[in-house]
């Protein structure tokens, strides 16, 4: 069945050609009309899925400890811009506020601003932060006008940007893109051929094999490398938690979830979530500025004293309470579930020798 957006892009097709793998995600997710984070709330039970701060609060306030010592570590300025990238129901935004309003001058000092292109997700974060002044922003240079220390967190929302397929052909590699077979959209290839041959390329690239193919964040590269020029401007730092690899490697990752489900990623145009995985391993070249990680999720959250956190908040909970915080604590950090395939990295201004971002 077809629908609006679905109808857009098979027209575009028709007038452009092959539309890239990178445009097709653009337009599936951030259509101002159409798009799918523009029309709807997708998170939840109820929704199409499911990510860490709406497991648990737990989440959030290791978060929020987190940024709390930051903010202590860069010495406690009387003005810094917290920032989330991508805050979807402001939830995470809300049990970190939570932490900082224990911590004496810390919400007097943050300016909070939400990068958020939805509006729909807006009007949830507004609620979800009633009482707080916020102010949201379109693109990251937004920020750079305040001039001020800034600690960015952002989870998930890296995988939503959009990112390239190459496909490697007799004759080179070529843009996978979406084509027309009849009336249905369909893989294909761009017309251009990238002959890559030096060797400071990355190895995938050098020993691809005819039909292997090698994705390239470019959108997310650039957004992390603009962050990483700000802080390194106006000192501070940035966390990022997102499901990826840190092996560079050869592979199709991009998928779409619709109902807790994976689903056809050309099936459902603007009705499913579009993602692939995060290369954490390219975060850490060409950045001028101090970097931790990758580490896994378990891993930085147990280091944050995960565990703990959990045991205090069962000693004055009631059974089923108690349960609920045992579940979400497991599905944050074990293997099986969210703690192996997630990843944080962090990164800090290197002018602040005393900065030491902790969890690593
Ligand atoms: N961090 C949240 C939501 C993750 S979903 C959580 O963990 O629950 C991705 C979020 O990024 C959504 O809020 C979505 O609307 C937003 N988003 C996706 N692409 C964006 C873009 N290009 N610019 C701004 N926000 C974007």
């Amino acid at each position: 069945m077809s629908n609006s957006l679905e109808d857009i892009i098979k027209q575009k097709i028709r007038d452009e050609g092959p539309m890239s793998v990178g445009a097709y995600m653009a337009l599936a997710l951030g259509h101002p009309e159409h798009g799918y984070y523009m029309k709807r709330d997708p998170f939840g039970r109820a929704g199409d899925f499911v990510t860490a701060p709406e497991v648990s609060q737990l989440f959030g306030e290791m978060i929020g400890a987190w940024v709390v010592d930051i903010w202590r570590q860069l010495g406690e300025p009387a003005r810094f811009v917290l920032l989330e990238c991508g805050p979807g129901r402001g939830t995470l935004m809300a049990d970190m506020l939570r932490v900082g309003k224990g911590v004496p001058g810390f919400l007097e000092a943050a300016e909070i601003y939400l990068l958020e292109m939805s509006s729909v997700l807006k009007a949830k974060q507004k609620r979800a932060l009633a009482g707080h002044n916020v102010k949201w922003i379109e693109k990251i240079g937004d920020i750079i006008p305040t001039g001020l220390p800034v600690i960015s967190v952002a989870n998930e929302f890296l995988d939503a940007l959009p990112f390239k397929q190459l496909v490697k052909m007799e004759d080179g590699w070529a843009d996978r893109c979406i084509v027309l077979d009849g009336d249905r959209l369909k893989f294909g290839v761009g017309n251009k051929r990238y002959t890559y041959q030096s060797s400071f390329l990355s190895k995938p690239l050098r020993e691809g094999k005819v039909g292997d193919i090698y994705e390239d964040a470019g959108d997310r590269l650039t957004f992390v490398k603009i962050l990483a020029l700000i802080l390194q401007k106006q000192t501070g730092a940035a966390l990022f938690i997102d499901y990826g690899y840190i092996e560079d490697g050869l592979g199709d990752t991009f998928q779409a979830l619709k109902g807790h489900e994976y689903v056809d990623v050309l099936s459902h145009v603007g009705d499913a979530d579009l993602t692939s995985h995060v290369d954490f391993g390219i975060m850490r070249g060409g950045m001028d500025v101090s970097i931790s990680g990758p580490v896994t999720q378990g891993e930085f959250l147990k280091a944050l004293g995960i565990g703990l956190r959990a045991q205090m908040l069962a000693q004055n909970a009631d059974e089923k309470q108690a349960e609920m915080l045992e579940k979400g604590l497991h599905r944050l950090v074990d293997s099986d579930q969210m703690g192996t395939l997630f990843k944080v990295i962090g990164f800090w201004s290197h002018d602040d020798p005393a900065v030491k971002p902790a969890g690593f």
